[in-house]
């Protein structure tokens, strides 16, 4: 019997095997097969039974390791649309569904238990103290400092691996009694530790009993969008919907969150209700928790999944319901080969198996809105806070008036503060501290100064693998890569004109920790950013500590923006509201507008209501004057009107295709040759509405030592792109494969 097997590879294209007679009957689609290729063994999964070729002598399956398919029907018909969509190998497309322990021919990855923890056991109260102490040891004391503002401990593996701290520098505290190492035990499901809350039994609302009774009242593929104002009680709605899908009529379903690690909140609601009904999958699982999880869903003895992008592909039967939750979230796109947005394979998903789907958001991407607005999706709208909760008046501080004034003033040019923290926004920090209620600041932007500038011939400091500016970091002080996590000594001097006079320039959340610190001296800030969330646990950690109202400030990035719940948080103040703003990206309008409606969302959730001041340069940008306003629709129209010239999505549709490679000259001959074949293909072949766009070097023209150019295809209608996509990724030929590499992004979430 031979059989047609799914290998991950990049060849567009399955192979045929043999199965001798004995294992006939396990040989069906699904099953899993280990076979030779190439003078070794690949692990591939049949996807259907094999035809003979004239003249080629199939080579026999070397092993059938399972007794039951890893994919159902279903699941393989959808990774067949997934192959076809996204244009990629079957095989990559069914490798991206399964958990990586079935990815593997060996077995799953011993589970780790432990970890090695630092923590600071002498304390060194006064700086003069310190000084001494650490005379000549400054790596040793920005490990020590850094440590105390992780709180006093922090996992040793974070410290050397992630904040590249030299494990010596660790050493020497050690050996001086300054700071210990122990074994940690990690608990093995962080969610079994969290106890799970009690659900606060509510009512639903007028509005949000409107929108179950559709959703109740809905086929098997029905797609709703659920726009529904911050605060207006979309959790609700989702928990409603699944106590009917899953507890009443007894099928399954999958609540996707753009991330788990910062809504433990949305979660822990959802655990209160459903208990051990639910399989979390988030991130810190290992490979053979993640098995197990997909065992039990697959079994049946789980019935909910619950995670992130990959949690679409849970094995559930009997899907009843899927919901994804802050639907525009771009995390939701897959950064490699297959290049899948989950919110589109949910939809494609649902309607094979005819599940109901609903779409969450305070601001719903651009696609989504025009599918509503077309018909496709069925709109549904919670227009209000519930509860006591309000939205919140949104005051905009225009930053270069706030800097006329001071130099006016002639304020003192000790008052750094000031220059990050506007007088209003200031006076309302301080009022809060007083009233002994909670505020959250948004900025955007990581590390302690943005850049650095050579003061005399205006150098910037640069990555020497990445086209980007480096990032001061205080601590560990540092010159780090964004991108490509480089990291350098600070300068002494320009390297150039050999100039003594560097400049920090754009504040980073650090340095504004560091300011606010010293204004407000009793103040308890929490920071949240990429440094100080090294645990997979960390965000939850520093959440709890906000809810049990043990932070007065918390200071973050853009993670700090979604999903939290805090009823004593009455103000959230954005630093800079222009961060990204102007990034060469055709969303970049969109992502800032839905950032500043996000946070300006966390504040007045409580009966004590709540005030927003954003600060910003550019007050009359629509992004920032339609956040103000809480005026979503406005957006939408003046954000679509502005992607007609040129056309960009949802007005049209198109695929990102980037060509990398090790040398500038090669790639951009690479990007235009493959142009010229393009152009040749359609003048050959001409498709209506059809456009290539380029080629043209990336924004970030180079990322880890490779040159990027890219070229953009436009389509009118969608299948051109998978047919014109599939022919050229077949059938161009990239003259030297070992150095020179190209990717097929269709519906991009960004350009850069
Ligand atoms: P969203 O996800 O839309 O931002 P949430 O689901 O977080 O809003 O709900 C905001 C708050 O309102 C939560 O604290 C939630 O418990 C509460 N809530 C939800 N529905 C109701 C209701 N019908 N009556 C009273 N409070 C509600
Ligand atoms: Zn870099």
């Amino acid at each position: 019997m031979l059989v047609s097997v799914a290998l991950p590879l990049p060849l567009f294209r399955t192979f045929t095997y043999e199965v001798d007679d004995a294992q006939a009957e396990r040989a069906r689609p699904g099953m899993r097969a280990v076979v030779p290729f190439r003078n070794r063994r690949e692990l591939g999964v049949i996807v259907a039974s094999g035809e003979p070729a004239p003249g080629v002598t199939p080579k026999p399956v070397i092993a059938l390791p399972d007794d039951e398919p890893v994919l159902g029907a279903d699941m393989l018909a959808l990774c067949h649309w997934m192959a076809e969509y996204y244009v990629v190998p079957l095989g990559i497309a069914i490798r991206s569904v399964l958990p990586a322990a079935l990815s593997s021919q060996s077995a799953p990855q011993p589970v780790r238990r432990t970890r090695r923890v630092a923590s600071i056991v002498r304390e060194i109260p006064s700086l003069l103290q310190r000084d001494e102490v650490f005379a000549r040891t400054k790596q040793q004391r920005a490990l020590y400092e850094l440590l105390e503002s992780l709180g006093g401990r922090a996992a040793v593996e974070h410290l050397t691996e992630q904040l590249r701290f030299s494990p010596s520098v660790l050493q020497s505290l050690v050996k001086r009694g300054m700071v210990a190492v122990e074994e940690e035990v990690v608990a093995r499901d962080p969610f079994g530790w969290r106890a799970a809350p009690k659900s606060a039994v509510h009512v639903p609302s007028p509005a949000q009993r409107s929108a179950l009774d559709a959703l109740f009242a809905a086929k098997g593929g029905d797609v709703f969008l659920l726009h529904g104002v911050t605060g207006s009680g979309k959790t609700l709605v989702y928990i409603e919907l699944l106590r009917e899908v899953v507890l009443n009529r007894g099928r399954t379903a999958i609540v996707l969150v753009p991330e788990i690690a910062l809504t433990p909140q949305t979660v822990d609601r959802f655990r209160a209700v459903f208990g051990d009904q639910i399989a979390v999958l988030h991130s810190a699982l290992s490979d053979g928790e993640r098995y197990d999880e997909w065992l039990a869903l697959r079994d049946g003895k789980k019935r909910i999944a619950v995670g992130a992008r990959s949690a679409i592909f849970a094995p559930l039967r009997d899907l009843g319901a899927i919901v994804v939750d802050e639907e525009h979230e771009s995390s939701y796109k897959q950064g490699e080969a297959p290049r899948y947005h989950a919110r589109e394979v949910a939809i494609i998903r649902a309607k094979r198996e005819g599940a109901v789907v609903v779409l969450g958001s305070a601001t719903p991407s651009l696609e989504s809105w025009v599918n509503a607005d077309a018909g496709r999706y069925a709109r549904l709208t919670l227009p209000a806070r519930v509860g006591e909760g309000r939205l919140p008046a949104v005051d905009v501080v225009d930053l270069r008036e706030a800097a006329r004034e001071a130099a006016n003033k002639r304020q003192e040019p000790t008052d750094w503060l000031r220059l990050v923290i506007s007088e209003p926004l200031e006076r309302a920090l301080s009022d809060r501290l007083k009233k002994g209620e909670q505020s959250i600041l948004l900025l955007n932007r990581r590390g302690y100064a943005a850049f650095v500038q050579c003061g005399v011939c205006g150098d910037v400091a640069s990555c020497p693998n990445c086209s980007i500016s480096l990032t001061y970091h205080r601590a560990p002080e540092r010159l780090v890569c964004h991108y490509c996590q480089h990291a350098e000594p600070p300068r002494t001097q320009c390297p150039r004109c050999k100039g003594l006079l560097l400049k920090q320039r754009g504040w980073g959340t650090q340095q504004v920790e560091r300011l606010l610190a010293d204004r407000f001296a009793t103040a308890r800030i929490a920071r949240m950013d990429v440094d100080t969330t090294s645990g997979k646990w960390a965000h939850a950690e520093i959440l709890d500590r906000v809810a049990a109202g043990e932070v007065d400030i918390l200071l973050g990035t853009q993670m700090i923006a979604k999903g939290l719940d805090f009823p004593n948080v009455t103000l959230v103040g954005v630093v800079d509201a222009d961060v990204g703003i102007n990034l060469p990206d055709f969303r970049a309008s969109e992502r800032c507008f839905q950032l500043l409606s996000q946070v300006a969302g966390r504040a007045g959730r409580g009966p004590k209501g709540g005030r927003v001041f954003i600060q910003t340069r550019v007050p009359a940008h629509h992004a920032v004057r339609c956040a103000v306003e809480h005026d979503y629709t406005k957006f939408v129209s003046q954000e679509l009107a502005g992607r007609n010239t040129p056309t960009y999505p949802p007005n049209v549709r198109i695929a990102n295709v980037v060509f990398s490679g090790t040398t500038e000259a090669a790639t951009a001959s690479l990007a235009s040759s493959a142009t010229t074949w393009l152009h040749a293909l359609l003048r050959k072949r001409p498709v209506p509405g059809f456009t290539v766009i380029g080629p043209a070097p990336c924004a970030v023209d180079r990322i880890k030592n490779r040159w990027r150019w890219h070229v953009l295809l436009k389509a009118e209608h969608p299948r051109d792109l998978s047919r014109l996509g599939r022919y050229f990724l077949e059938r161009f030929r990239v003259p030297n494969e070992a150095q020179l590499r190209v990717t097929f992004d269709r519906d991009p979430v960004a350009l850069l």
